[in-house]
């Protein structure tokens, strides 16, 4: 298999052939590549936002017993008929249950009530919990001034949860709530997949790393945090592997030890330039590359590739589309490493605020919406060039201008895609 993959990859670079697909077709080879990792057992408190490995059926009642709703008095209903303000009903209060306590020797009859407090068990013989707050308790006995229903502030046993019943479903991201019921469930601990590890690379001759002397003629490394940064916030361990010089032998060393990580992602040295060396370092290392250009502005030139199960991402170098692509593909494919179902920024539509023009491409234009009224309203960001940084920091959503449209006029309904947003 190693082989054929070998002759596959330089193949490719014999024939210099271009592998431009659309971004459908991108995600698409993307999402197919990918090979769910396995599971961890993980103690609960640092379950949140893990996604689950299994599906989650209750072995048990919530609650266990009927309880009480409120501080108040365990009644029967009946006892109430007729109450009002004028001629209340007098209860005989016979005993107390606190939270925490049983109520086993304890009962109810006709004619008397006894105390309870939120969550204590629903003594035998009530069907009903009258709130402090609707009685006055005198020389032990209470009075109600009006009459009360069966079963009010009263939790059936297994209303909230049934037993056998299935709570949970692998792939989904556990939510606080989550996290609680699983508690609640008895669990102290709970399979999670694994988070994969993603070996982050920059390549270029011009880069300097943050506290690195840096000439004039130099550009700062920012990919390298901005493509950590959302590794993480994706739930991948983000390792940074340095700044790889245009040269092929020391590509494929940083490259090499790369593929000890289940995703390498690279930013630069993707397009046509003489010193855009990444297509053939992969080459090289036999990853089989599957496309090198997807028809998406911006971030053009991206390269995707596979070595076994592992990953290889190459984007582009300029900052906006480095961190565009990565949300379009990268992200993704990361969520599905982790099991998760849901993987896609919601698209919703909104009103243009001013007019755009776009070419033949699937453009992506950095902007940002407010909701007037229920109506979305969205206007692209400054500083628009891929080499402009500021773009996304001040974007919430990015503006989707289809290949076939070459023009859209402010108060045109535009599609736009909420980064910001959790997935749906
Ligand atoms: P390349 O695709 O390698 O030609 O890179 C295109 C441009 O992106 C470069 O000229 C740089 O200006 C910019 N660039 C590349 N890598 C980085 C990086 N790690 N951080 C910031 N800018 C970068
Ligand atoms: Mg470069």
């Amino acid at each position: 298999m190693g082989s054929k993959r070998s002759s596959s990859a330089s193949l490719y670079i014999m024939h210099n052939k271009n592998l431009t697909v659309s971004v459908e077709e991108a995600l698409e080879i993307v999402l197919r590549s990918v090979n769910p990792l396995s599971f961890e057992n993980i103690p609960l408190m640092r379950a949140f936002n893990r996604i689950l490995y299994e599906d989650v059926v209750s072995d048990r009642m919530m609650p266990p017993v009927a309880d009480s709703a409120m501080d108040g008095y365990a009644i029967i209903a009946d006892d109430t008929r007729g109450a009002s303000l004028n001629c209340p009903v007098k209860l005989h209060v016979v005993g107390e249950i606190r939270a925490g306590s049983s109520s086993t020797g304890y009962q109810v009859s006709k004619g008397t009530a006894i105390r309870i407090m939120t969550g204590a068990p629903i003594p035998q013989g009530a069907d009903s919990v009258v709130r402090f707050e609707d009685t006055e308790e005198e020389s032990g006995y209470i009075k109600l001034f009006c009459e009360t229903e069966k079963y009010e502030n009263y939790r059936e046993a297994g209303e909230h949860i049934r037993e056998g019943e299935h709570i949970l479903s692998k792939g989904k991201r556990l939510n606080s709530a989550d996290v609680g019921i699983l508690a609640s469930l008895h669990r102290n601990a709970v399979k999670v997949y694994k988070r994969p590890t993603v070996s982050v690379i920059s390549t270029g001759d011009e880069l300097a790393d943050t506290g690195e002397e840096i000439q004039i003629h130099q550009i700062r490394n920012s990919n390298a945090y901005t493509i950590c940064s959302e590794v993480t916030k994706y739930g991948g361990h983000a390792r940074y592997l340095g700044i790889a010089k245009d040269s092929l032998g020391e590509m494929r060393k940083i490259f090499a030890n790369a593929l000890k990580s289940d995703v390498i992602i690279s930013t630069g040295g993707v397009s046509a330039g003489k010193y855009d060396l990444v297509k053939e370092v992969c080459s090289d290392l036999n990853i089989e590359i599957h496309f090198d250009r997807v028809n998406i502005k911006p971030g053009r030139p991206c390269v995707f590739g596979t070595k076994g199960d592992k990953m290889v991402f190459g984007l582009p170098g300029n900052p906006v589309p480095a961190l565009t692509s990565f949300i379009q593909f990268v992200r993704p494919a990361l969520l599905r490493l982790m099991g998760a179902t849901k993987i896609r920024k919601p698209i919703v539509n909104a009103s243009l605020e001013q007019d755009i023009t776009s070419g033949k491409i699937h453009h992506l234009v950095r902007g940002r919406y407010t909701i007037i009224n229920n109506e979305f309203y969205v206007s692209k960001t400054s500083h628009q060039k891929p080499s402009m940084l500021r773009s996304m920091s001040d974007a919430n959503c990015l503006i989707i201008i289809p290949e076939t449209v070459t023009k859209v006029m402010a108060g045109d309904r535009v599609a736009i895609q909420l980064i910001d947003h959790d997935e749906i």
